[in-house]
């Protein structure tokens, strides 16, 4: 597994990772077969979604602090509890096709990791099965 460091800023913040993922892809020698980007936090996530319009990150950060507000009576009273919740609901990890040595992403596609409880300095392991 190859490691991709990143830091965040915001309490609440969506990286595009796509760039360091390909480079890991590349420097880790894989054709043909199937990228795994795992993200080893319990309050950050990960997807995949459009990253021409940066207008779509924030959108999806918006509506998830709607649909998981700060605060809710929550019983996890670490300050933290809606962090925990939407790292969930995206999941903490993403699997995307290699082909020819390149991710076969979608044109408007972007992987983002996605920070709920920033700033921290947090990582993403990035590794590969052949076909
Ligand atoms: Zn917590």
């Amino acid at each position: 597994m190859i490691q991709i460091s990143i830091n965040t800023t915001r309490r609440s913040q969506m990286i595009d990772i796509t760039a360091p993922v390909r480079e890991a892809v590349k420097k880790a020698g894989l054709e043909d077969g199937l990228c795994l980007v795992f993200v080893p936090h319990t309050t950050a996530g990960i997807t995949i979604n459009e990253n021409a319009d940066p207008d779509v990150a924030a959108d999806m950060q918006a509506v998830l602090s709607r649909l998981v507000p700060a605060q809710a009576g929550y019983a996890h009273t670490e300050g933290n509890a809606d962090a925990h919740v939407k790292a969930s609901l995206l999941g903490s990890s993403v699997a995307v096709p290699v082909e020819n040595g390149d991710l076969a992403l979608g044109t408007w596609q972007g992987i983002f990791f996605c920070e709920f409880d920033g700033p921290r300095r947090r990582k993403a392991w990035v590794g590969g099965v052949k076909r």
